[in-house]
C-alpha cells in the first residue's frame, strides 16, 4: 500500500486557501487493512460561514457569474484535462479511503469526474433561450441567471465521481459553490479541489470544508447565504435536508437511495443477462445507489440461473483493491461492514436461504485482516415483503426472487419505496415495450447495465429522489428564468389621476 500518498491531515479549502485546522480530528482508514492513513480537522458552523461567504463575495463580484460562456468553456476544459492528467494521483488517494479496486476507479470514476467538466463545457456551448411573440405588439424573451451560492453535499461511495458532477453543473451555470464530501472520503477531493484551483478557477469560487453530516453538512444546509442544495446520499439524511431547505425556500435535489429491480425474463440472452446481474450488483463492491440488488428471474430459468449466480459470485476474486486482479475489495468502513453483514441474520430471521456469503471471507493474506470484507451474498427470497428485499443494503448482497409470468415481474417489481433504476432483460420486443411503460423508476435499463447518459435526466421516482441531474436537469436546477417583455411600439398606458 503507497499510502504516503495521502495528506497527514485534510482541512477546508477557503478563498483559494487551506485553513489551519482548529476542529476536532477524524481519522481516516484504509478500508483494506483498517490502518490510519490521515485525518480530517471538522469544520464548525463558523468555518462553514467563512467558506459560504467567500462563495458569496466571489459570486457578487460577478467577474466569475459574468464571464463569457467561451472563457468558461476554456476553464473548464482545463479543469477537465487536469483532472485527467492527475488520474492516478486522485485514484490512489480514493482508493485509500474507499477501498474500490483502483482499476474501477482509474477506468470509471476519476474518467467520468473529467468528462463531467468536458460535458458542461458543451452543454453551455450549446445554450439557447426562448422568444415568446404571441401577445401582439409585444416580445419576451427568457434569459438564465446564475442562481448564487451551492450548497454541494457528496455520499461516500463514489466521491470524486458524483462531487464532480455537481460542481462542474453549479460552476458552467456561473454559481459558486462549498462542497461537503463525506467524511468518510475527503481525500481524493481535497486533491480534486485543489487542481481546480491550479487550472485556473478564481479562489473563492469553489470552496471546500469537511467533516460530519450534523455538524458540518448541517451547518451549511442551515447558512442562510446558501441560496440552493444539491444532495446526494442516503434517503433519510435528504429527508432532514429537504425539510430545512423548505423552512428557508431553498430549492434543492435529491438523488437518493434505491432497491433496483433486475428483472430477468425467459426470453433474456441468458449469457449477457447472469454477467450483467453480477456486474450490476457486486461493481463497486456493491456500493452503489443504481445497484440491481433485487433480482427477480422468471420461473422456466430460474434453477439454472440461481445455480449459476451463486457459482459465479462464489468464485468472485475478494482481495487488496490496488491489485489490478481483485474483482470485490472492502466495505468503506467497519460500521457499514457490520451493517451489511447484519443483514444476514435479518435474512434468515425472515425465511430466505443465504446461498452464498453472509459472512467475512476467510483465507485473505494477513496483511488484510484488518479490513472491512464481506463476501458476496446471495440469498433466495420467497417474499418481496422481507425487510431484505425492501430495505436498501448498499452491499454485496444480492436477494433472487422467482416470479411467473409478465404481471408478477410487474408487481414485484414495483413493489418497493424506491425507484431509482429498473433493469429489463429480454428479447422480446412487445415484453421490453410493456415492460418500459409499467415501471415506476427515474431509469429503465434494457438489456444493459449502469449506462448513465449524462445527456438525459438521471434521478429517482419515490423514495429514490426529488429533481434530475442531466444538461437541461441542471439547467434547470442551477439556473434562475428571468422573463424580459419589450413592446414594439410606445405603450399608452392607463391614465390614471389624469
Ligand atoms: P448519507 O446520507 O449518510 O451521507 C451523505 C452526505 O450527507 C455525507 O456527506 C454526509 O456527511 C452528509 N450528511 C449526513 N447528515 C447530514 C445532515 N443532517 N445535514 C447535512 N448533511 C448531512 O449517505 P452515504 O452513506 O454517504 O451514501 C450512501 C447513500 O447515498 C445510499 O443511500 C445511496 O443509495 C445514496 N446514493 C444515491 C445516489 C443517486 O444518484 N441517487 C448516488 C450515490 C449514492
Amino acid at each position: 500500500m503507497n499510502a504516503n500518498v495521502a495528506p497527514e491531515r485534510v482541512v477546508s479549502l477557503i478563498d483559494g486557501e487551506w485553513v489551519d485546522a482548529r476542529g476536532p480530528r477524524l481519522a481516516i482508514h484504509y478500508p483494506a487493512t483498517g490502518a490510519q492513513v490521515s485525518e480530517l480537522a471538522e469544520a464548525d458552523a463558523e468555518e462553514v460561514d467563512r467558506a459560504v461567504r467567500a462563495a458569496r463575495r466571489a459570486f457578487e463580484n460577478r467577474s466569475w457569474s459574468r464571464m463569457p460562456v467561451e472563457a468558461r468553456q476554456a476553464l473548464l476544459m482545463k479543469c477537465h484535462d487536469i483532472v485527467l492528467a492527475h488520474a492516478d494521483e486522485l485514484a490512489l488517494l480514493e482508493c485509500l479511503n474507499l477501498g474500490v479496486s483502483l482499476r474501477e476507479l482509474k477506468e470509471r470514476h476519476i474518467r467520468r469526474a473529467a468528462f463531467n467538466f468536458r460535458f458542461f463545457s458543451e452543454v453551455i456551448g450549446q445554450g439557447a433561450g426562448e422568444v415568446y411573440d404571441q401577445t401582439a405588439g409585444y416580445r419576451s424573451i427568457v434569459v438564465r441567471e446564475p442562481v448564487g451560492v451551492a450548497a454541494l453535499i457528496a455520499p461516500w461511495n463514489a466521491p470524486t465521481a458524483l462531487a464532480s458532477m455537481k460542481v462542474a453543473a453549479a460552476l458552467a451555470f456561473g454559481n459558486t459553490c462549498v462542497l461537503k464530501p463525506s467524511e468518510q472520503t475527503p481525500l481524493a477531493l481535497a486533491r480534486f479541489v485543489e487542481l481546480l484551483h491550479e487550472a485556473g478557477v478564481p479562489p473563492g469560487v469553489v470552496n471546500l470544508v469537511n467533516g460530519r453530516g450534523p455538524v458540518t453538512g448541517a451547518a451549511l444546509v442551515a447558512n442562510p447565504e446558501v441560496d440552493l442544495i444539491s444532495f446526494t446520499g442516503g434517503t433519510e439524511t435528504g429527508r432532514a435536508i429537504m425539510a430545512e431547505a423548505g423552512r428557508r425556500l431553498k430549492p434543492c435535489t435529491m438523488e437518493l437511495g434505491g432497491k433496483s429491480a433486475n428483472i430477468i425474463f425467459a426470453s433474456a440472452d441468458y449469457d449477457r443477462a447472469l454477467d450483467a446481474a453480477l456486474a450490476s450488483i457486486f461493481s463497486n463492491n456493491g456500493q452503489q445507489c443504481l445497484a440491481g440488488s433485487r433480482i427477480l428471474v422468471e420461473k422456466p430459468i430460474a434453477d439454472r440461473f440461481i445455480a449459476d449466480f451463486t457459482a459465479r459470485a462464489a468464485r468472485i476474486r475478494i482481495g487488496d483493491p490496488m491489485d489490478e486482479a481483485t474483482e470485490l475489495g472492502p466495505l468503506a468502513s467497519a460500521g457499514h461492514r457490520d451493517r451489511v453483514l447484519s443483514y444476514a441474520g435479518i435474512a434468515r430471521s425472515e425465511g430466505l436461504e443465504i446461498l452464498h456469503g453472509g459472512a467475512a471471507p476467510q483465507g485473505l493474506p494477513e496483511a488484510l485482516w484488518g479490513g472491512y470484507f464481506v463476501q458476496p451474498t446471495v440469498a433466495l427470497a420467497p417474499t418481496n415483503g422481507a425487510r431484505t428485499c425492501q430495505e436498501e443494503i448498499f452491499g454485496p448482497f444480492a436477494t433472487i426472487q422467482v416470479f411467473d409470468g409478465y404481471a408478477e415481474a410487474m408487481d414485484k417489481a414495483n413493489d418497493t419505496a424506491f425507484g431509482l433504476v429498473s433493469y429489463v432483460w429480454s428479447d422480446h420486443l412487445p415484453t421490453i415495450e410493456r415492460a418500459t411503460r409499467d415501471l415506476r423508476s427515474g431509469v429503465v435499463w434494457v438489456n444493459t447495465t449502469m449506462t448513465r447518459e449524462l445527456r438525459a435526466p438521471f434521478g429517482g421516482y419515490k423514495d429514490s429522489g426529488v429533481g434530475r441531474e442531466s444538461g437541461p436537469a441542471c439547467r434547470d436546477f442551477y439556473t434562475e428564468a428571468k422573463t424580459i417583455t419589450v413592446p414594439a411600439e410606445p405603450i399608452t398606458p392607463r391614465r390614471l389621476g389624469a
